[in-house]
Protein backbone atom coordinates (compact mmCIF):
# COMPACT_ATOMS: atom_id res chain seq x y z
CA UNK A 1 0.00 0.00 0.00
CA UNK A 2 1.47 3.79 -0.86
CA UNK A 3 0.15 6.08 1.71
CA UNK A 4 0.34 9.49 0.80
CA UNK A 5 2.85 11.58 3.52
CA UNK A 6 1.13 14.19 5.24
CA UNK A 7 -1.85 13.45 3.48
CA UNK A 8 -4.31 15.79 4.94
CA UNK A 9 -2.05 18.82 3.93
CA UNK A 10 -1.43 17.64 0.23
CA UNK A 11 -4.94 16.56 -1.17
CA UNK A 12 -4.31 16.84 -5.06
CA UNK A 13 -0.61 15.96 -6.58
CA UNK A 14 -0.72 17.57 -9.73
CA UNK A 15 1.99 16.61 -12.23
CA UNK A 16 3.97 19.74 -13.55
CA UNK A 17 6.10 22.36 -11.13
CA UNK A 18 8.72 24.71 -11.50
CA UNK A 19 11.12 23.27 -9.42
CA UNK A 20 11.72 19.40 -8.16
CA UNK A 21 14.62 19.06 -5.40
CA UNK A 22 15.65 15.32 -5.55
CA UNK A 23 16.77 14.21 -2.04
CA UNK A 24 14.86 15.28 1.46
CA UNK A 25 17.58 14.88 3.55
CA UNK A 26 18.10 18.72 5.80
CA UNK A 27 19.62 20.34 2.05
CA UNK A 28 16.28 19.17 0.31
CA UNK A 29 14.04 20.18 2.95
CA UNK A 30 15.73 23.54 3.26
CA UNK A 31 15.40 24.54 -0.01
CA UNK A 32 12.14 23.20 -0.36
CA UNK A 33 10.86 25.21 2.38
CA UNK A 34 12.41 28.28 1.45
CA UNK A 35 11.33 28.08 -2.40
CA UNK A 36 7.65 27.49 -0.80
CA UNK A 37 7.98 31.38 0.39
CA UNK A 38 7.54 32.24 -3.26
CA UNK A 39 5.10 31.46 -6.00
CA UNK A 40 6.66 28.53 -7.28
CA UNK A 41 5.59 24.97 -7.51
CA UNK A 42 7.69 23.06 -6.03
CA UNK A 43 8.16 18.88 -5.51
CA UNK A 44 10.28 17.00 -3.77
CA UNK A 45 11.25 13.70 -5.01
CA UNK A 46 12.44 11.33 -2.07
CA UNK A 47 13.18 7.72 -2.86
CA UNK A 48 12.97 6.46 0.60
CA UNK A 49 9.48 5.37 2.27
CA UNK A 50 9.80 8.68 5.13
CA UNK A 51 12.40 11.99 4.87
CA UNK A 52 15.61 11.92 6.65
CA UNK A 53 16.20 8.67 6.44
CA UNK A 54 19.46 9.35 4.74
CA UNK A 55 22.87 10.89 6.10
CA UNK A 56 20.59 13.34 7.89
CA UNK A 57 19.24 10.43 10.39
CA UNK A 58 22.61 9.46 11.72
CA UNK A 59 25.01 12.42 12.41
CA UNK A 60 26.15 14.12 15.24
CA UNK A 61 23.43 16.79 15.76
CA UNK A 62 25.59 19.61 16.53
CA UNK A 63 25.12 23.24 15.33
CA UNK A 64 29.24 24.22 14.86
CA UNK A 65 30.34 27.19 15.97
CA UNK A 66 31.92 28.58 13.19
CA UNK A 67 35.73 28.68 13.87
CA UNK A 68 36.49 24.76 12.03
CA UNK A 69 36.97 26.01 8.54
CA UNK A 70 38.77 28.99 6.59
CA UNK A 71 36.30 31.41 5.21
CA UNK A 72 37.48 30.37 1.56
CA UNK A 73 35.78 27.39 1.65
CA UNK A 74 31.72 27.66 1.25
CA UNK A 75 31.16 25.11 3.42
CA UNK A 76 32.63 27.49 5.99
CA UNK A 77 30.71 30.35 5.01
CA UNK A 78 27.07 28.51 5.10
CA UNK A 79 27.88 27.24 8.24
CA UNK A 80 28.37 30.68 10.01
CA UNK A 81 25.31 32.16 8.14
CA UNK A 82 23.33 29.46 9.08
CA UNK A 83 24.48 28.72 12.57
CA UNK A 84 23.03 32.25 12.81
CA UNK A 85 19.45 30.99 11.40
CA UNK A 86 18.69 28.71 13.93
CA UNK A 87 17.01 30.83 16.55
CA UNK A 88 14.24 32.02 13.91
CA UNK A 89 13.88 28.65 12.75
CA UNK A 90 13.02 27.31 16.26
CA UNK A 91 10.60 30.08 16.70
CA UNK A 92 8.79 29.15 13.98
CA UNK A 93 9.41 25.43 13.93
CA UNK A 94 8.41 22.73 16.29
CA UNK A 95 12.38 20.66 16.84
CA UNK A 96 14.30 20.64 19.94
CA UNK A 97 17.46 23.03 19.79
CA UNK A 98 19.62 24.53 22.52
CA UNK A 99 22.81 26.66 22.36
CA UNK A 100 24.77 24.99 25.02
CA UNK A 101 28.48 25.91 23.51
CA UNK A 102 31.01 23.57 21.93
CA UNK A 103 34.02 23.01 24.22
CA UNK A 104 37.16 22.10 22.15
CA UNK A 105 39.58 20.46 24.93
CA UNK A 106 43.56 20.52 24.94
CA UNK A 107 45.03 17.79 26.99
CA UNK A 108 48.47 18.61 26.27
CA UNK A 109 50.67 21.52 26.61
CA UNK A 110 51.46 21.07 22.28
CA UNK A 111 47.87 20.94 21.57
CA UNK A 112 47.52 25.17 22.29
CA UNK A 113 48.92 26.28 19.43
CA UNK A 114 46.27 24.58 16.71
CA UNK A 115 43.70 25.78 19.87
CA UNK A 116 45.02 29.15 19.27
CA UNK A 117 44.77 28.59 15.62
CA UNK A 118 41.12 28.00 15.99
CA UNK A 119 40.74 30.67 17.88
CA UNK A 120 41.98 33.06 15.17
CA UNK A 121 40.37 31.77 12.87
CA UNK A 122 36.63 31.88 14.70
CA UNK A 123 37.78 35.32 15.35
CA UNK A 124 38.16 36.08 11.23
CA UNK A 125 34.91 34.08 10.67
CA UNK A 126 33.10 36.63 13.09
CA UNK A 127 32.52 34.04 15.76
CA UNK A 128 30.46 35.63 18.48
CA UNK A 129 31.85 35.25 21.90
CA UNK A 130 34.70 33.32 21.08
CA UNK A 131 37.45 32.48 24.10
CA UNK A 132 40.94 31.22 24.25
CA UNK A 133 40.37 29.53 27.89
CA UNK A 134 42.88 28.82 30.77
CA UNK A 135 42.87 25.58 32.20
CA UNK A 136 40.84 26.89 35.11
CA UNK A 137 38.51 28.54 33.06
CA UNK A 138 37.90 25.43 30.95
CA UNK A 139 37.44 23.30 33.90
CA UNK A 140 34.92 25.95 35.21
CA UNK A 141 32.69 25.78 31.63
CA UNK A 142 33.04 22.14 32.06
CA UNK A 143 33.31 20.34 35.37
CA UNK A 144 32.95 16.66 33.75
CA UNK A 145 36.13 17.52 31.61
CA UNK A 146 39.83 15.67 32.39
CA UNK A 147 41.53 17.12 35.32
CA UNK A 148 44.79 16.40 32.43
CA UNK A 149 43.10 19.08 30.62
CA UNK A 150 45.58 22.14 30.12
CA UNK A 151 43.30 24.87 28.02
CA UNK A 152 41.19 25.01 25.14
CA UNK A 153 38.55 27.02 23.44
CA UNK A 154 35.10 27.80 23.98
CA UNK A 155 32.64 28.57 21.70
CA UNK A 156 29.14 29.70 23.35
CA UNK A 157 26.92 30.11 19.63
CA UNK A 158 27.86 26.28 19.13
CA UNK A 159 24.31 23.92 19.64
CA UNK A 160 22.32 20.89 19.57
CA UNK A 161 19.22 19.45 17.37
CA UNK A 162 17.48 16.77 16.94
CA UNK A 163 18.17 16.31 12.42
CA UNK A 164 15.29 14.04 11.80
CA UNK A 165 12.61 16.45 13.63
CA UNK A 166 14.16 19.47 11.75
CA UNK A 167 13.86 17.54 8.73
CA UNK A 168 10.34 16.69 9.68
CA UNK A 169 8.97 19.96 10.61
CA UNK A 170 10.89 21.78 7.53
CA UNK A 171 9.12 19.15 5.05
CA UNK A 172 5.62 20.06 7.54
CA UNK A 173 6.22 23.73 6.90
CA UNK A 174 6.85 23.58 3.09
CA UNK A 175 3.84 21.51 3.17
CA UNK A 176 1.43 23.48 4.57
CA UNK A 177 2.72 26.34 2.34
CA UNK A 178 1.86 24.17 -0.87
CA UNK A 179 5.09 22.21 -1.57
CA UNK A 180 4.66 18.15 -2.67
CA UNK A 181 6.52 15.66 -1.71
CA UNK A 182 5.96 11.95 -3.07
CA UNK A 183 8.40 9.45 -1.02
CA UNK A 184 9.36 5.72 -2.82
CA UNK A 185 10.06 7.63 -5.65
CA UNK A 186 13.81 6.54 -6.84
CA UNK A 187 14.46 8.77 -9.60
CA UNK A 188 15.91 6.42 -12.54
CA UNK A 189 15.62 8.46 -15.85
CA UNK A 190 15.07 11.83 -16.85
CA UNK A 191 14.59 13.53 -20.46
CA UNK A 192 14.82 17.25 -21.24
CA UNK A 193 12.12 18.78 -24.11
CA UNK A 194 14.15 22.12 -24.89
CA UNK A 195 10.80 23.75 -26.45
CA UNK A 196 8.28 22.15 -23.72
CA UNK A 197 6.66 24.92 -21.68
CA UNK A 198 4.48 24.55 -18.63
CA UNK A 199 2.18 26.96 -16.88
CA UNK A 200 2.34 28.43 -13.80
CA UNK A 201 2.62 32.12 -12.26
CA UNK A 202 6.54 31.54 -12.21
CA UNK A 203 6.27 30.59 -15.92
CA UNK A 204 4.37 33.66 -16.51
CA UNK A 205 7.12 35.64 -14.54
CA UNK A 206 10.23 34.03 -16.98
CA UNK A 207 8.77 32.95 -20.04
CA UNK A 208 11.15 29.83 -20.17
CA UNK A 209 10.85 27.38 -22.21
CA UNK A 210 12.48 23.65 -21.28
CA UNK A 211 10.82 20.95 -19.27
CA UNK A 212 12.23 17.62 -17.64
CA UNK A 213 10.33 14.88 -17.49
CA UNK A 214 11.44 12.96 -14.67
CA UNK A 215 10.83 8.82 -14.11
CA UNK A 216 10.74 6.73 -10.91
CA UNK A 217 11.63 3.20 -10.67
CA UNK A 218 7.97 2.23 -10.26
CA UNK A 219 6.83 4.29 -13.62
CA UNK A 220 5.26 7.24 -11.82
CA UNK A 221 7.01 10.05 -13.73
CA UNK A 222 6.51 14.33 -13.19
CA UNK A 223 7.51 17.75 -15.31
CA UNK A 224 9.40 20.24 -14.08
CA UNK A 225 11.12 23.09 -15.20
CA UNK A 226 14.20 23.17 -13.24
CA UNK A 227 15.85 20.23 -11.41
CA UNK A 228 17.83 20.72 -7.86
CA UNK A 229 19.78 17.54 -7.20
CA UNK A 230 20.15 17.09 -3.46
CA UNK A 231 20.41 13.44 -3.12
CA UNK A 232 23.42 13.04 -1.29
CA UNK A 233 25.71 9.86 -0.85
CA UNK A 234 23.82 9.21 -4.59
CA UNK A 235 24.48 12.91 -5.67
CA UNK A 236 26.74 11.17 -8.87
CA UNK A 237 24.22 8.82 -9.57
CA UNK A 238 21.93 11.40 -10.30
CA UNK A 239 24.20 13.95 -11.34
CA UNK A 240 24.66 11.06 -14.54
CA UNK A 241 20.78 10.75 -14.73
CA UNK A 242 20.59 14.30 -15.87
CA UNK A 243 24.00 14.21 -18.28
CA UNK A 244 25.27 16.53 -15.38
CA UNK A 245 29.09 16.55 -14.40
CA UNK A 246 31.24 13.25 -13.84
CA UNK A 247 32.11 12.99 -10.27
CA UNK A 248 31.83 10.17 -7.18
CA UNK A 249 30.55 10.56 -3.97
CA UNK A 250 32.55 8.58 -1.61
CA UNK A 251 31.45 7.68 1.97
CA UNK A 252 32.85 8.63 4.80
CA UNK A 253 31.66 6.02 8.09
CA UNK A 254 31.37 7.98 11.37
CA UNK A 255 30.65 4.96 13.93
CA UNK A 256 28.89 5.91 17.60
CA UNK A 257 28.00 4.73 21.03
CA UNK A 258 24.64 6.07 22.38
CA UNK A 259 24.94 6.40 26.59
CA UNK A 260 22.02 6.26 28.46
CA UNK A 261 20.39 9.90 29.78
CA UNK A 262 20.82 8.42 33.66
CA UNK A 263 24.54 8.77 33.05
CA UNK A 264 26.48 10.58 35.03
CA UNK A 265 28.78 11.07 32.79
CA UNK A 266 26.96 14.23 30.52
CA UNK A 267 28.73 17.30 29.89
CA UNK A 268 26.64 20.52 29.34
CA UNK A 269 28.28 21.33 26.74
CA UNK A 270 29.62 19.52 22.92
CA UNK A 271 33.11 18.74 23.60
CA UNK A 272 35.86 18.52 20.92
CA UNK A 273 39.63 17.35 20.77
CA UNK A 274 42.44 19.52 18.89
CA UNK A 275 40.94 18.72 15.23
CA UNK A 276 43.08 16.06 12.97
CA UNK A 277 43.62 17.06 9.04
CA UNK A 278 40.99 14.41 7.98
CA UNK A 279 38.11 15.33 10.83
CA UNK A 280 37.11 16.92 13.90
CA UNK A 281 37.99 13.68 16.36
CA UNK A 282 36.10 11.91 18.25
CA UNK A 283 33.62 14.11 20.60
CA UNK A 284 31.38 13.90 24.17
CA UNK A 285 28.08 15.06 22.90
CA UNK A 286 24.92 15.53 25.66
CA UNK A 287 22.56 15.34 22.77
CA UNK A 288 19.25 18.03 23.07
CA UNK A 289 16.99 14.97 24.63
CA UNK A 290 19.26 14.04 27.62
CA UNK A 291 21.39 11.12 25.75
CA UNK A 292 25.27 11.29 25.15
CA UNK A 293 26.63 10.05 21.94
CA UNK A 294 30.35 9.61 21.90
CA UNK A 295 32.35 9.60 18.07
CA UNK A 296 31.95 9.79 15.39
CA UNK A 297 34.95 7.65 13.70
CA UNK A 298 35.84 8.69 10.49
CA UNK A 299 37.01 5.84 7.95
CA UNK A 300 36.55 5.43 4.01
CA UNK A 301 34.48 2.60 2.93
CA UNK A 302 33.49 1.59 -0.60
CA UNK A 303 29.87 0.72 0.00
CA UNK A 304 27.45 3.35 0.55
CA UNK A 305 25.17 0.99 2.32
CA UNK A 306 27.39 0.08 5.08
CA UNK A 307 26.23 1.40 8.45
CA UNK A 308 27.79 -1.78 10.35
CA UNK A 309 29.61 -1.09 13.37
CA UNK A 310 32.86 -2.48 14.84
CA UNK A 311 34.01 -3.74 18.06
CA UNK A 312 37.34 -2.17 17.55
CA UNK A 313 36.37 1.16 16.64
CA UNK A 314 33.86 0.88 19.46
CA UNK A 315 36.99 0.14 21.87
CA UNK A 316 38.75 3.44 20.69
CA UNK A 317 35.61 5.51 20.93
CA UNK A 318 35.32 4.57 24.45
CA UNK A 319 38.82 5.29 24.93
CA UNK A 320 39.05 8.75 23.12
CA UNK A 321 35.68 10.14 24.92
CA UNK A 322 37.19 8.70 28.15
CA UNK A 323 40.49 10.97 27.85
CA UNK A 324 38.22 13.99 27.50
CA UNK A 325 35.23 12.93 30.01
CA UNK A 326 37.32 9.87 32.38
CA UNK A 327 33.24 9.23 34.03
CA UNK A 328 31.96 7.41 30.80
CA UNK A 329 31.43 4.15 31.04
CA UNK A 330 30.83 1.05 29.09
CA UNK A 331 27.56 0.56 31.63
CA UNK A 332 26.21 3.26 30.38
CA UNK A 333 26.17 2.30 26.72
CA UNK A 334 22.87 1.02 25.02
CA UNK A 335 23.68 1.21 21.66
CA UNK A 336 25.91 2.06 18.92
CA UNK A 337 25.13 3.33 15.38
CA UNK A 338 26.97 4.51 12.17
CA UNK A 339 26.50 7.24 9.84
CA UNK A 340 27.87 8.00 6.08
CA UNK A 341 29.54 10.99 5.11
CA UNK A 342 29.05 12.23 1.60
CA UNK A 343 32.42 12.95 0.34
CA UNK A 344 33.32 14.77 -2.49
CA UNK A 345 36.20 17.25 -2.20
CA UNK A 346 37.96 19.41 0.48
CA UNK A 347 34.07 21.96 -0.04
CA UNK A 348 30.76 21.99 -0.65
CA UNK A 349 29.89 21.55 -4.78
CA UNK A 350 26.80 23.55 -4.99
CA UNK A 351 27.03 25.13 -8.69
CA UNK A 352 24.22 25.50 -11.58
CA UNK A 353 25.05 22.41 -13.43
CA UNK A 354 27.44 23.43 -16.64
CA UNK A 355 26.96 20.61 -18.89
CA UNK A 356 22.77 19.51 -18.14
CA UNK A 357 20.07 22.67 -18.90
CA UNK A 358 18.44 23.63 -15.68
CA UNK A 359 20.16 21.66 -13.03
CA UNK A 360 21.80 23.14 -9.71
CA UNK A 361 24.07 20.48 -8.31
CA UNK A 362 23.92 20.17 -4.01
CA UNK A 363 26.38 17.35 -3.92
CA UNK A 364 29.58 16.74 -1.69
CA UNK A 365 27.13 17.65 1.56
CA UNK A 366 29.20 16.55 4.25
CA UNK A 367 30.05 17.96 7.55
CA UNK A 368 28.90 20.90 8.16
CA UNK A 369 25.98 20.50 6.13
CA UNK A 370 23.76 20.02 8.94
CA UNK A 371 24.98 23.46 10.05
CA UNK A 372 24.51 25.34 7.02
CA UNK A 373 21.74 23.43 5.64
CA UNK A 374 19.24 26.54 6.43
CA UNK A 375 22.06 28.81 4.49
CA UNK A 376 22.01 26.26 1.66
CA UNK A 377 17.84 27.03 1.25
CA UNK A 378 18.86 30.44 1.14
CA UNK A 379 21.75 30.39 -1.08
CA UNK A 380 20.16 27.49 -3.82
CA UNK A 381 17.28 29.81 -4.31
CA UNK A 382 19.58 32.53 -5.55
CA UNK A 383 21.02 30.58 -7.51
CA UNK A 384 17.60 29.12 -9.60
CA UNK A 385 16.79 33.07 -9.50
CA UNK A 386 20.37 33.65 -11.09
CA UNK A 387 19.31 30.62 -13.77
CA UNK A 388 16.11 32.71 -14.76
CA UNK A 389 13.52 31.35 -12.07
CA UNK A 390 10.51 33.88 -11.67
CA UNK A 391 10.08 34.32 -8.10
CA UNK A 392 7.86 36.49 -6.72
CA UNK A 393 7.11 36.37 -2.50
CA UNK A 394 3.94 34.96 -1.73
CA UNK A 395 1.61 37.50 0.26
CA UNK A 396 0.08 34.55 2.43
CA UNK A 397 3.25 32.39 3.36
CA UNK A 398 3.03 30.81 6.89
CA UNK A 399 6.26 30.11 8.37
CA UNK A 400 4.97 28.40 11.72
CA UNK A 401 4.00 24.87 12.42
CA UNK A 402 2.46 24.00 15.77
CA UNK A 403 4.34 23.43 18.49
CA UNK A 404 3.10 19.73 19.31
CA UNK A 405 3.32 18.49 23.35
CA UNK A 406 5.75 15.68 24.63
CA UNK A 407 4.76 13.52 27.03
CA UNK A 408 8.37 13.63 28.53
CA UNK A 409 8.26 17.47 28.48
CA UNK A 410 5.32 18.52 30.70
CA UNK A 411 4.60 18.22 34.13
CA UNK A 412 1.72 15.96 35.70
CA UNK A 413 -0.80 18.29 35.26
CA UNK A 414 -0.16 19.76 32.11
CA UNK A 415 -0.51 16.03 30.67
CA UNK A 416 -3.51 15.25 33.16
CA UNK A 417 -5.35 18.22 31.28
CA UNK A 418 -4.22 16.54 28.39
CA UNK A 419 -5.85 13.33 29.16
CA UNK A 420 -9.07 14.56 30.36
CA UNK A 421 -9.19 15.80 26.55
CA UNK A 422 -7.72 12.51 25.09
CA UNK A 423 -7.41 9.72 27.22
CA UNK A 424 -4.28 8.43 24.57
CA UNK A 425 -2.42 10.68 26.17
CA UNK A 426 -2.03 8.91 29.30
CA UNK A 427 -0.94 5.88 27.90
CA UNK A 428 2.70 5.18 27.72
CA UNK A 429 3.67 3.02 24.91
CA UNK A 430 7.60 3.49 25.49
CA UNK A 431 8.27 3.47 29.09
CA UNK A 432 12.00 4.68 28.25
CA UNK A 433 11.12 7.65 26.43
CA UNK A 434 7.79 8.48 28.11
CA UNK A 435 5.97 8.70 24.87
CA UNK A 436 2.30 8.15 24.71
CA UNK A 437 -0.22 6.52 22.59
CA UNK A 438 -1.56 9.82 21.51
CA UNK A 439 2.20 10.63 20.25
CA UNK A 440 2.57 8.01 18.04
CA UNK A 441 -1.06 7.95 16.35
CA UNK A 442 -0.03 12.01 15.90
CA UNK A 443 2.84 10.25 14.16
CA UNK A 444 1.21 7.95 12.15
CA UNK A 445 -1.65 10.47 10.73
CA UNK A 446 1.24 13.15 9.90
CA UNK A 447 2.64 10.00 7.09
CA UNK A 448 5.18 8.07 9.22
CA UNK A 449 4.19 4.39 8.55
CA UNK A 450 7.53 3.04 9.35
CA UNK A 451 9.20 2.16 12.70
CA UNK A 452 11.74 3.98 12.24
CA UNK A 453 10.16 6.99 11.32
CA UNK A 454 7.88 6.67 14.20
CA UNK A 455 11.20 6.07 16.08
CA UNK A 456 12.66 9.41 15.06
CA UNK A 457 9.08 11.51 15.14
CA UNK A 458 8.74 10.37 18.51
CA UNK A 459 11.48 8.90 20.03
CA UNK A 460 9.93 5.34 20.67
CA UNK A 461 12.48 2.77 20.69
CA UNK A 462 15.01 5.30 21.09
CA UNK A 463 15.87 4.54 24.87
CA UNK A 464 17.59 1.99 27.26
CA UNK A 465 15.45 -0.93 26.00
CA UNK A 466 15.76 0.03 22.65
CA UNK A 467 12.35 -1.14 21.91
CA UNK A 468 12.00 -3.91 23.50
CA UNK A 469 9.11 -3.08 24.83
CA UNK A 470 6.57 -0.97 22.44
CA UNK A 471 8.02 -2.27 19.60
CA UNK A 472 4.93 -4.33 19.17
CA UNK A 473 2.46 -1.94 20.64
CA UNK A 474 3.72 0.55 17.85
CA UNK A 475 3.09 -1.97 14.93
CA UNK A 476 -0.61 -2.75 16.33
CA UNK A 477 -0.93 0.74 16.28
CA UNK A 478 0.05 1.25 12.69
CA UNK A 479 -2.01 -1.41 11.50
CA UNK A 480 -5.33 0.10 13.29
CA UNK A 481 -4.59 3.90 11.48
CA UNK A 482 -3.51 2.71 8.30
CA UNK A 483 -4.80 -0.43 7.70
CA UNK A 484 -2.19 -1.80 6.34
CA UNK A 485 -1.57 -5.25 6.97
CA UNK A 486 0.84 -7.06 9.18
CA UNK A 487 2.74 -7.99 5.85
CA UNK A 488 3.21 -4.63 4.82
CA UNK A 489 4.68 -3.66 8.23
CA UNK A 490 8.61 -2.68 7.37
CA UNK A 491 11.41 -1.25 9.50
CA UNK A 492 12.42 1.87 7.18
CA UNK A 493 10.08 0.72 3.86
CA UNK A 494 11.30 -1.16 0.82
CA UNK A 495 12.24 -5.27 1.56
CA UNK A 496 12.96 -3.93 5.41
CA UNK A 497 9.52 -6.05 6.51
CA UNK A 498 9.32 -6.87 10.29
CA UNK A 499 6.63 -10.13 10.23
CA UNK A 500 6.60 -13.24 9.11
CA UNK A 501 3.16 -14.27 10.63
CA UNK A 502 0.38 -12.34 12.09
CA UNK A 503 0.72 -10.15 15.66
C1 LIG B 1 28.88 10.79 11.19
C2 LIG B 1 28.40 12.14 10.77
C3 LIG B 1 28.36 13.20 11.65
C4 LIG B 1 27.93 14.45 11.24
N1 LIG B 1 27.78 15.43 12.16
C5 LIG B 1 27.34 16.65 11.79
C6 LIG B 1 27.11 17.67 12.74
O1 LIG B 1 27.21 17.43 13.93
N2 LIG B 1 26.77 18.90 12.32
C7 LIG B 1 26.64 19.19 11.00
O2 LIG B 1 26.40 20.34 10.68
N3 LIG B 1 26.75 18.22 10.05
C8 LIG B 1 27.09 16.97 10.42
N4 LIG B 1 27.20 15.96 9.50
C9 LIG B 1 26.90 16.25 8.12
C10 LIG B 1 25.39 16.23 7.83
O3 LIG B 1 24.78 15.12 8.44
C11 LIG B 1 25.18 16.15 6.31
O4 LIG B 1 25.91 17.19 5.72
C12 LIG B 1 23.72 16.30 5.93
O5 LIG B 1 22.90 15.42 6.66
C13 LIG B 1 23.56 16.01 4.45
O6 LIG B 1 22.22 16.17 4.12
P1 LIG B 1 21.72 15.98 2.63
O7 LIG B 1 20.30 16.37 2.61
O8 LIG B 1 22.65 16.67 1.70
O9 LIG B 1 21.89 14.41 2.36
P2 LIG B 1 20.97 13.19 2.85
O10 LIG B 1 20.46 13.41 4.20
O11 LIG B 1 21.73 11.94 2.60
O12 LIG B 1 19.73 13.26 1.87
C14 LIG B 1 19.80 12.82 0.53
C15 LIG B 1 18.48 12.15 0.20
O13 LIG B 1 18.46 11.83 -1.19
C16 LIG B 1 17.73 10.64 -1.36
N5 LIG B 1 18.06 10.06 -2.67
C17 LIG B 1 19.23 9.53 -3.06
N6 LIG B 1 19.14 9.10 -4.33
C18 LIG B 1 17.88 9.37 -4.75
C19 LIG B 1 17.18 9.15 -5.97
N7 LIG B 1 17.75 8.55 -7.03
N8 LIG B 1 15.88 9.56 -6.06
C20 LIG B 1 15.26 10.16 -5.00
N9 LIG B 1 15.89 10.38 -3.81
C21 LIG B 1 17.19 10.00 -3.70
C22 LIG B 1 18.18 9.80 -0.17
O14 LIG B 1 17.28 8.75 0.12
C23 LIG B 1 18.28 10.83 0.94
O15 LIG B 1 17.11 10.90 1.72
C24 LIG B 1 27.59 14.67 9.89
C25 LIG B 1 27.59 13.59 9.01
C26 LIG B 1 27.94 12.32 9.45
C27 LIG B 1 27.81 11.16 8.53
Amino acid sequence: MNLPYLANLNPRPREAYDVAVIGCGVSGANIARRLSAYNVRTVILEKAADVSFGTSKANSGIVHGGFHHNKKYLKARLEIQGNLMFDQLRRELDFPFKRNGIIVAALHEDEMKSVEQLYTQGVENGVIGIELCSRERILELEPKLSPDTVGGLYAPGGGMIEPYRFVFALVESAMKNGVHLYTNFKVEAAAYDALARIESPAAELDKRAGVWTVRAEDGRSIKTRYVVNAAGLYADEVSRIFGGEEFSIKARKGEYFLMDRLTRARPGRVIFPVPTSVSKGMLVIPTVEGTVLVGPTADAVEDKADYSTTAGHLEEILESGKAMVPSLSRGDVITSFAGLRPYLDEDFYIEPSKKAPALVQVAGIQSPGLTASPAIGVYVKDLLKGMGLGLMEKSQWDPFVEDRPRSRELGPYELDALIARESRWGNIVCRCEKVSEAEIVQAVRLGHHTLDGIKYFTRAQMGRCQGGFCTYKILKIIMRETGLSWAELTKHGGKSRLLEAQL
